[in-house]
């Protein structure tokens, strides 16, 4: 009986450096790639937010579409289910005669839940499901520590990593894939299938895919913006330079090790640069975020009653939190900042330190509210990075030593200047 392999897509919406698909396709007669929309990502939380927002659903939408275009492209597809994936692996595996299920391990509690329940049900039918690390610039088993002595302070981290470790090559885009016989492939539902209104401002935002992240990247690092655009500094009424690679990076179209190999032959071309440095240096926050949840759970976050607060419902917005989140505090820059993120999804890192730094330091709201609200908002949004950047501005997160961290006192004065200058 001929071999196949399921392969189940999640954060991880691309055909280049996906070590989970070559292997799949190596060690399988036939794949079947698979992705869910799990009902669970667009509820309502606890904290009268939602857990995706339009923005977000769309640019996931755009990315699925892509995936499935790229494996027409191959002469197969990607079958797309609406539900959850535990309901419905048996009935694959079954109707499919799956030998194996191929995913990639995520960090947050959330999702390995999902993972878990999947591997119960995968059990009673005794099938394994392989766990791969494709989200990563560095593998866990290529760092110079196990992930129990990670450093918790990221300057440690940065040192030791990039001193000791190594940067993979990527996985090269499988040539041929041969896909399991199907009929119906499922439709990629609207967002009105998803319980949003269907529409939705054309403000500026990035299209999701592989294709449009590859293009922008390779656009990027060729029209020499890297070079010709001031490197980002604490400034927020500087814009500075914003590589705006995060939402692909959030939702696997792109890999960080793509990224990290492409600046270095930019950097090989063009010298030197602060903007290139910029990159890097924010691949490896966002590694530290993912390792930092990897090692410590929630315990990352120094409260005591962090699980209730997030598990338990909160009270009704106070009017200071409605009108941070409405860009109607009166402070024009943060205002400025927070239209921005509503409209579009995105603001640079100096901006979200910003608000962040207003919100909890200024009208002392707890930081979980802010994190709640930007899991909705941000096209970007990464378990990881949101909740560990709040965590450092409201001074929980594990890091409180490292130089590179959040500084309350500059960003206090930051923002002390911008309402000045604005005002
Ligand atoms: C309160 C707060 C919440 C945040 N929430 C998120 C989030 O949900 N998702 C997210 O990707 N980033 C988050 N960040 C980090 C950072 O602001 C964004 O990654 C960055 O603004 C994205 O823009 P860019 O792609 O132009 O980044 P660049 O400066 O060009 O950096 C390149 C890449 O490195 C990564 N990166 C850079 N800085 C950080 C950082 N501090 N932490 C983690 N990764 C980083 C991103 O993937 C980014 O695309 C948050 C920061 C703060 C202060």
């Amino acid at each position: 009986m001929s071999k196949k392999i399921l392969v189940w897509f999640r954060n991880d919406l691309r055909l280049h450096d996906n070590e989970m698909l070559v292997e799949a396709i190596a060690k399988s007669d036939s794949i079947l790639p698979v992705y869910f929309f799990d009902p669970r990502y667009f509820i309502n939380t606890s904290f009268e937010t939602a857990k995706t927002g339009k923005i977000r659903a769309r640019f996931l939408l755009e990315s699925i579409l892509s995936l499935r275009k790229a494996f027409q492209e191959k002469g197969g597809d990607i079958l797309l289910i609406q539900g959850k994936p535990e309901d419905h692996f048996s009935e694959l595996v079954e109707r499919f005669e799956i030998a194996e299920v191929y995913h990639h391990r995520e960090v947050s509690p959330e999702e390995t839940a999902v993972s878990a329940s999947v591997e119960d049900v995968l059990w009673k039918q005794r099938i394994n499901l392989k766990h791969f690390i494709g989200h990563t610039l560095y593998n866990k088993e290529d760092l110079p520590f196990p992930i129990k002595d990670i450093p918790d302070v990221f300057a440690q981290f940065k040192k030791k990593t990039e001193r000791d470790a190594i940067v993979k090559a990527c996985f090269e885009v499988p040539e041929q894939i041969a896909f399991v016989e199907n009929a119906v492939w499922g439709e990629v539902p609207g967002l009105a299938d998803l319980g949003f209104e269907e529409e939705l401002s054309a403000a500026c935002y990035s299209t999701g895919g592989e294709d449009q992240a590859l293009m922008h990247l390779t656009e990027l690092l060729a029209t020499g913006s890297f070079i010709y655009n001031k490197p980002v500094k604490n400034t927020p009424d500087k814009e500075g330079f914003s590589s705006r690679l995060s939402a692909w990076l959030a939702f696997g179209c792109l890999s960080p090790r793509k990224v990290y190999w492409q600046v270095k032959e930019a950097e090989a071309l063009h010298g030197s640069h602060p903007n290139f440095n910029q990159v890097l240096l924010g691949l490896l926050w966002r590694d530290y975020y993912r390792f930092m949840f990897k090692k410590h759970g929630l315990k990352f976050f120094q409260e005591s009653d962090f699980e209730e607060l997030i598990q338990a419902p909160v009270a009704a917005d106070d009017e200071l939190t409605l009108q941070w989140k409405a860009a109607s505090t009166g402070h024009l820059l943060v205002d400025r900042y927070m239209q921005q993120l509503n409209e579009t999804g995105f603001i640079t890192f100096p901006a979200r330190l910003l608000v962040a730094t207003f919100l909890v330091h200024v009208f002392k709201i707890h930081w979980t509210k802010g994190a709640a609200y930007f899991e909705e908002k941000l096209i970007d949004y990464s378990p990881a990075s949101n909740w560990g950047n709040w965590a450092s501005v409201a001074g929980v997160g594990l890091d409180l030593k490292s130089k590179n961290t959040f500084d309350l006192e500059k960003q206090m004065k930051i923002l002390d200047v911008a309402i000045t200058a604005v005002v």
